[in-house]
């Protein structure tokens, strides 16, 4: 099996959903409210979609009033990579699976305590593996 960073659009697009491929792979963002996951409160570890990486623990996840799925920390950094998005006219950080690339969302400052952070994710982009 090839890395999954290595998966060719098409690959990708049989292994998703519409949905989760214009979210994680074409930086789509779903509507605030309509995911599966901004009112869970199950407990677990959300993985990512596309090739199982994990994320972010239920433990670290709040609710944000946003309409999707809030963290205050990933579960493992080194899963959670970060890069500067001026898109829309706005800059934001954009948060992505640093193991395959998938877009996951984006991190704001404005946070709880401990971290003062808000990764503010997508439901399509992940897939949790309940405890
Ligand atoms: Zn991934």
């Amino acid at each position: 099996m090839k890395p999954p960073r290595d998966k060719t659009d098409q690959e990708w697009r049989q292994q998703l959903t519409d949905e989760q491929y214009r979210v994680t792979r074409e930086k789509g963002t779903e509507r605030a409210f309509t995911g599966v996951y901004w009112d869970n409160k199950d407990d677990g570890v959300y993985r990512c979609i596309c090739c199982g990486a994990e994320l972010f623990s239920s433990d670290t996840k709040f609710d944000s009033g946003s309409g999707w799925p809030s963290f205050f920390q990933p579960l493992k950094p080194e899963n959670v990579g970060e890069t500067e998005d001026t898109s829309h006219f706005m800059r934001r950080v954009e948060v992505h699976c640093n193991q395959c690339g998938a877009h996951l969302g984006h991190v704001f400052p404005d946070g709880p305590k401990p971290t003062g952070l808000r990764y503010c994710i997508n439901s399509a982009s992940l897939n949790l593996d309940k405890k």
